[in-house]
């Protein structure tokens, strides 16, 4: 079985190898075919040889699965000194434990030890990030923690459960416990491949999720995503009747940036706004690139004055802060249209209006803010009883 996940796993990092720690958790599962091999052949070893190798190779198995959980959640990596000396010790003690002074007891207590602690350590790792956003992460920490639990409660559960009350061992009831143990080895072996496969999912996923939401150049919301993302904002606000001020942003005379200091130039500018951009953001607050040099922003939790604040704090750092370069600075400056998102609008509705606003900054001879807001309907209902 382990074996054979190894070779699925080999497969799967074979044609993706950006995927973080997959190939570590690959190695981590040719180790537990050793280990696999190990017991099998238990028989066939001088008993030295087969503890050293089942002892060796469970325990780096499961520290390999701690520095790939790591290498995927994006840590920094582990000097190895620590689980050598660990990994070390763990063999002499268990071989102590077979030559000097046997002790079978104290040999499966070792032999658990070391895999629950990478275990354990690995599932600490990975439960980071909201069940709700990266599930898969959750479900492999949750089955590699069981397990490791588990190693570490086995020694414990034959001692508690094969003593009848007579003080004699029940060797039915370890045989049965034994047959148990294996059992739940290979259903962990399983879930924690088919773990590692579902977190390779996961990555594809959001790196495919990346790719389509968010604008390569310049890293902000593409018009798409943005667009979807206004359009929840503007639900969640009507329910709650709060303001949902919405900018859109037009750099001036891009063009003209671009004919003078080349595209390549045009584009280190685009980035340049956006950083300066989101200085003058909160954490709540989304930008979107539209299209060409033309962004929008809508301000969770602002109302009018706000917005007006924010659009006017970018516009003055914005021509306070010229991109530098190797000749000399490229002075640039943005054109901003403010509106505020009205009961029954939609996302395009508000962009169109922000948009207008924009335009009229243009009109009025750009570097400036104006803003436009949807002139109030008369309620019918109410005039009706009114009249
Ligand atoms: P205005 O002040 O009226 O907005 O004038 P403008 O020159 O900024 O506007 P115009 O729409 O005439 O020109 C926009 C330019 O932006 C034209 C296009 O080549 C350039 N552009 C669009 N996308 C990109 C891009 O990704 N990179 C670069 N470098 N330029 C781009
Ligand atoms: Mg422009
Ligand atoms: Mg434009």
């Amino acid at each position: 079985m382990t074996a054979l996940i190894t070779a699925v796993l080999y497969a799967v990092w074979f044609f993706n190898k950006n995927i973080p720690g997959l190939r570590l958790w690959m190695l981590a599962f040719l180790l537990g075919s050793v280990f696999s091999v190990s017991l099998l052949t238990r028989d066939m070893l001088p008993e030295v040889v087969a503890v050293a190798i089942s002892q060796g190779s469970i325990s780096t198995a499961a520290y390999l699965s701690l520095l790939a959980s790591r290498m995927y959640m994006g840590r920094r990596p582990l000097s190895h000194r620590y689980a050598v000396a660990g990994i070390g010790a763990l063999i002499a003690l268990s071989l102590y434990f077979t030559v000097v002074q046997p002790h079978l007891g104290m040999r499966f207590l070792l032999a658990g030890l070391g895999p629950a602690i990478g275990f354990l350590l690995t599932a600490r790792t990975l439960a980071h990030g909201g069940v709700r956003r990266v599930p898969a992460r959750y479900l492999f920490a949750l089955v590699v923690g069981l397990h490791g639990v588990f190693l570490l409660l086995r020694p414990a559960l034959f001692k508690l459960s094969a003593v009848t009350s007579t003080g004699q061992v029940d060797t039915n009831l370890v045989q049965l416990l034994s047959q148990f143990v294996v059992l739940e080895g290979i259903v962990a072996v399983v879930l924690m491949g088919f773990g590692a496969l579902v977190l390779a999912n996961e990555y594809i996923t959001s790196e495919l999720r990346h790719l389509a939401e968010v604008d390569p150049l310049t890293n902000v919301f593409n018009r798409r995503a943005f667009l979807t993302l206004l359009d929840k904002a503007i639900s969640s606000a009507q329910r709650t009747q709060s303001d949902l001020p919405v900018l859109v942003m037009d750099l001036d005379h891009f063009k003209k940036i671009n004919d003078t200091w080349g595209h390549r130039a045009g584009d280190d500018v685009l980035r340049h706004f956006v950083m300066l951009a989101n200085r003058c953001l909160r954490k709540e607050d989304v930008m979107g690139r539209l299209g060409g040099e033309e962004f929008a922003i809508f301000l969770s939790n602002a109302g009018g004055g706000g917005a007006i604040a924010v659009a006017e704090r970018l516009r003055a750092l914005v021509e306070a802060q010229p991109l530098a370069t190797d000749r000399r600075p490229i002075q640039l400056t943005v054109s901003v249209g403010v509106t505020l998102c009205a009961s029954g609008d939609t996302a395009d509705m508000a962009l169109q209006r922000a948009d207008e606003a924009m335009y009229l900054a243009k009109e009025r001879g750009r570097n400036r803010v104006e803003m436009l807001v949807k002139p109030a309907v008369p309620d019918l209902a109410l005039a009706a009883t009114a009249g």
